[in-house]
C-alpha cells in the first residue's frame, strides 16, 4: 500500500490508520518476510508520485490509497478519508513515536 502524504493538505498516516495493530497481530516484515518485486512496484508508485511534487504538478498526485498484490497482479485505488485536523500527528504536531525510546533488536 502507498500514498502521497502533503503536508496540511492531505491525510497523514496516522489519520488515515490512528492505532498501531495490537502487537502479533498482524503478520509484519518480520514474521512473514517482504516480497522483492512489491518493493519495487510501491517503489515506482512513490517516485511517480514524487515526480509530479517536484515539476510543480501536485494537482496531479493521486489522491487515494493505491494497494498492489504482486502475486496476484493486481492493483486497486481507495478513497481515503478527510484529512483528521484533531490527529495528534498533523494536526497536533505531537510526534511520540519519533520521541519514544529506541528498542534493543534482536
Ligand atoms: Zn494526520
Amino acid at each position: 500500500m502507498t500514498f502521497a502524504i502533503l503536508p496540511g493538505e492531505t491525510p497523514c498516516l496516522r489519520c488515515v490508520f490512528p492505532d498501531p495493530p495490537p502487537q502479533g497481530l498482524v503478520p509484519t516484515c518480520d514474521t512473514v518476510g517482504v516480497l522483492g518485486p512489491a518493493v519495487a512496484v510501491v517503489a515506482s508508485l512513490q517516485v511517480a508520485e514524487a515526480l509530479k511534487v517536484l515539476a510543480g504538478r501536485r494537482d496531479l498526485v493521486n489522491r487515494r490509497l493505491a494497494v498492489v498484490d504482486v502475486w496476484d497482479t493486481s492493483l486497486q485505488t481507495l478513497e481515503l478519508p478527510a484529512r483528521d485536523p484533531d490527529c495528534p500527528c498533523c494536526g497536533k504536531r505531537r510526534f511520540e513515536y519519533l520521541e519514544a525510546p529506541l528498542r534493543a533488536q534482536g
